[in-house]
């Protein structure tokens, strides 16, 4: 057995920075309190920088700087082309850097490089899917023939703040600023604490690309501090929070007294549902790329598979074989199937897991540290057969790479057992049977349901859960609605048909 020395072989990006600043009103402030906060790389687990740990006296200036570009800059009153422009350089500079947004996210986060370029490139794909939508942007128009036209006058709200997970950082916060900036709001963004490299890299390619001053504001710290700032700061009328349930369920408390505007992508625990009929080799493929990729630090991850009972021994062994194979190694090496997780934190609560699958299942792959990696976030890509629905790994997100398979016998089982959490984010249906995969997919609990395939994303579509994964929809134009508000004028054409109160007698 090699042992991997991982101080040794880690792979340290050049010109890695050592601080991280905010970014407010076009320029790069450390917190007014100078106070900052360790982030850690997790193959070392060693602090490489500090990054400005922002309070309310930093989000109060974020915000007056993205007030004052909303209310007086020329952002907001940009023809939808012009700003659509802005919005493709943002994608031909992210393009362009491909290789080192990579590179940063994958030292900062642990994901595995391959992984982290495909994010990158998404995460250009997200500015070009709205810089073109928002140029196509038609708004209704309601005619009574002879009477009245009524139209939408659709506008942009104000200062959005976007509060982001560690997970596909840099992705998931292009996600939230595509639609923000493209339907004319300023913004304030709030990245999560464990990954705020390549957040800083926003500011310099915004810049670039000629997005004005005081547009986009970026403050690095705690979510307790810096989010909870946001989410109470008066003119901020709008949240967008992407991260656990639990934490959308206090920031949703928290904002009740100002009746702010709400978009929540929230946890999840997807099942994947395979039928004796389903195209086997294709199932196990996708089951296992499904709940092993990006670490499993998923929030789609096909982290339940459950399995009709007349396959269930020869897909138990087949996935757990193939779970056996999938390779983890060092995040920076392009054969990485499975890198670090994010933080030791994170680790132990995936390793507690793990303990606990083993008094709640059978243990079929992985069950712990990888063999040669004594150090570092690593986890062996762990499988669990048997799990009973009571189980908390059956129930509860783990959001590592961690899996519970489960035998059903009827379509109506597999409903009931498909159903059984508070979570409904994703479901992935594996069957031939065309009546049976409609029925199922319509009636499984589940915000976005794939038919005989992995989780293959169309920004067009609905992206969002139901139950305790989330509040709205972004994606498509649901994410043009979230960022405006459609203002009805009402125009007469006609005579005026007043009913008169205090009439002559
Ligand atoms: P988290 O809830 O701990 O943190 C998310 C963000 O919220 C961070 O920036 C954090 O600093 C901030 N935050 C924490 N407390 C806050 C508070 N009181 N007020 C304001 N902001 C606060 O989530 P995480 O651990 O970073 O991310 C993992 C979770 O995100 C998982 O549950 C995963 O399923 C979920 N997720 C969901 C989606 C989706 O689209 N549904 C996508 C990715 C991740």
């Amino acid at each position: 057995m090699t042992v991997t020395d991982t101080a040794t072989t880690r792979h340290v990006p050049a010109d890695l920075p050592t601080r991280i600043q905010h970014y407010i009103d076009g320029a790069f402030v450390d917190s007014a309190d100078g106070d900052t906060f360790d982030v850690l790389d997790p193959v070392s687990n060693e602090v490489y920088l500090q990054a400005a740990a922002g309070k309310k006296a930093d989000v109060d200036a974020a915000v007056a700087a993205a007030r004052r570009a909303f209310t007086q800059g020329p952002w907001p009153r940009m023809l939808p082309r012009e700003r659509s422009r802005v919005l493709h350089r943002i994608a031909d500079i992210v393009e362009s850097r491909d290789a080192r947004l990579a590179e940063l996210e994958s030292f900062d986060s642990g994901l595995p490089i391959t992984q982290a370029l495909g994010q990158a490139r998404r995460a250009a794909e997200n500015f070009r899917f709205f810089a073109d939508l928002i140029v196509a942007q038609a708004d209704d128009t309601f005619k009574v023939p002879g009477r009245q036209i009524n139209y939408v006058n659709r506008k942009p709200i104000g200062v959005a703040g976007l509060i982001t997970p560690w997970n596909t950082p840099f992705m998931l916060e292009s996600w939230k600023l595509g639609p923000a900036l493209a339907t004319g709001n300023t913004v304030v963004l709030k990245p999560a604490e464990f990954t705020p490299l390549s957040a800083s890299l926003w500011a310099g390619i915004f810049e670039e690309a000629g997005l004005p001053q005081g547009v986009f504001n970026l403050v690095n710290g705690l979510g307790e501090d810096a989010g909870d700032a946001l989410v109470k700061h008066p003119d901020v009328p709008l949240i967008s929070f992407t991260g656990e349930s639990s934490t959308g369920q206090l920031i949703f408390a928290n904002a009740a007294p100002y009746l702010k505007g709400l978009s929540m992508e929230l946890g999840g625990k997807s099942p994947a549902i395979v039928f004796d009929d389903a195209d086997l080799d294709a199932a196990v493929d996708a089951t296992i790329f499904g709940v092993f990729s990006l670490n499993g630090e998923r929030c789609t991850a096909g982290s339940r598979i459950l399995v009709q009972r007349g396959i269930y021994d020869a897909f138990v062994e087949r996935y757990a074989a193939q779970a056996k194979r999938v390779r983890v190694g060092l995040p920076h090496e392009p054969a990485t199937e499975v890198g670090a997780l994010v933080h030791p934190e994170h680790y132990a609560k995936v390793m507690s897991y793990v303990e606990i699958g083993k008094t709640e299942g059978r243990l079929v792959a992985g069950g712990g540290r990888p063999e040669g990696f004594e150090t570092g976030n690593f986890v062996a890509p762990t499988v669990f057969a048997d799990v009973p629905p009571t189980a908390r790994i059956f129930q509860e997100e783990i959001f590592g790479p961690v899996v519970a398979i489960t035998p059903f016998d009827t379509e109506e089982e597999a409903l009931a057992l498909a159903n059984d959490t508070r979570y409904g984010l994703a479901a992935y249906v594996w069957t031939n049977d065309l009546k049976r995969a409609h029925n199922f997919s319509q009636a499984v609990e589940a915000g976005m349901v794939w038919l005989n395939s992995n989780n293959v994303r169309d920004l067009r579509t609905p992206f969002g859960g139901v139950k305790a994964s989330g509040l709205g929809h972004e994606g498509g134009y649901r994410s043009i609605d979230f960022y405006t508000d459609q203002q009805a004028v009402h125009i007469t054409l006609g005579t005026v048909h007043n009913p008169t109160f205090g009439k002559d007698a």
